[in-house]
């Protein structure tokens, strides 16, 4: 049995169990967290982190995998901290998320120097301790290929290649960026068996994504409750209609919530995206499709056994 990292240590990939593929349990605009920590209420993000994760456990899901990586605040100590107080499983990862410029460090610096900084995260610890990177992280939204984007997708896929461990690419559906991040990963050499389209569900373009899926990748439907981007009725509608043609085998549910989150005033996220949080899925989405249709093996194909597959090695 292939074994998974999580902060607690590798477990078999047997035990990782219902599992959500994108939850953040602290996300924050990184460097203004460190630049200016006044602005944060350090023992209110650590109540939110551990009440979301409490709250997971209860409904029975053990594990998440969580995509924060430089630029969103990364702090696998506080992760480990909440993983070690509410039982949950967490799998971490490495990575740079930005949608168009790196720091001075690694634009001067070259693809390989940044592969090498990503394994030495997989290989022998993120931030000083002994807890290893699952997976790899990175973006490409709307901006597109801009030569940092790109620089940090190559850097990604090599350390993926060197490293054995799986991919998963932010895209901006809207633009087809899934396909474009397809054709450079294709250009890397890169298994598409072991890469994720994280937020392909922000889209129903169905001809996008059957164009995407043919080229091998696992998608994510992963942003449920963020009607901003597309309204949750209509992503249950894509989702069914791929379930239907066979395809739930490619696909993971998730809610891409953040137990903590700073982009904007707490006022407005409430405002904007009242059910955007991780236990979403399983109190709203997963009773709603299964009154629609979806089989229990198709929920467990989605949450269990895919995940199972993209992160096994
Ligand atoms: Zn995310």
């Amino acid at each position: 049995m292939a074994t998974v990292e999580t902060v607690g240590g590798p477990i078999d990939a047997g035990d990782l169990g219902t599992t959500l593929v994108h939850e953040h349990l602290r996300l924050h605009s990184s460097p203004v967290d460190v630049e200016f920590p006044h602005l944060y209420d350090e023992d209110a993000v650590y109540r939110r982190a551990t009440e979301a994760a409490s709250g997971l456990v209860a409904q029975g899901v053990k594990t998440i995998c969580d995509p924060s990586c430089m630029y969103h605040g990364r702090d696998i100590g506080f992760v480990k901290r909440v993983a070690d107080e509410t039982g949950l499983q967490v799998v971490p990862c490495t990575g740079i998320y930005t949608y168009s410029q790196l720091p001075p460090y690694f634009q001067h610096r070259d693809e390989d120097h940044m592969a090498e900084v990503f394994a030495h995260d997989v290989e022998v610890g993120i931030q000083g301790t002994e807890i290893k990177a699952a997976f790899l992280k990175c973006a490409v939204d709307e901006p597109g290929l801009t030569d940092d984007v790109e620089k940090v997708l190559r850097a990604a896929a090599r350390a993926s290649q060197r490293t054995g461990r799986p991919m998963m690419v932010h895209s901006h559906p809207r633009t087809r960026r899934g396909l474009e991040i397809m054709g450079v990963l294709d250009e890397e050499g890169v298994d598409p068996g072991r890469v994720q389209i994280a937020h392909t569900g922000d889209t129903d373009d169905l001809d996008y994504i059957e164009e995407l899926l043919a080229r091998g990748p696992f998608i994510g439907m992963d942003r449920y409750g963020t009607e901003i981007f597309l309204p949750d009725d209509r992503r249950d509608v894509t989702l069914l209609t791929l379930l239907e043609r066979g395809h739930a085998d490619r696909m993971f549910i998730s809610a891409d919530a953040c137990a903590e989150f700073d982009w904007f005033p707490p006022e407005l996220i409430e405002q904007m995206a009242p059910n955007w949080k991780s236990t979403y899925i399983f109190d709203g989405v997963v009773p709603r499709l299964r009154e629609a249709g979806m089989t229990d093996d198709q929920l467990e194909q989605m949450t269990v056994t895919n995940v199972k597959v993209w992160l096994g090695s």
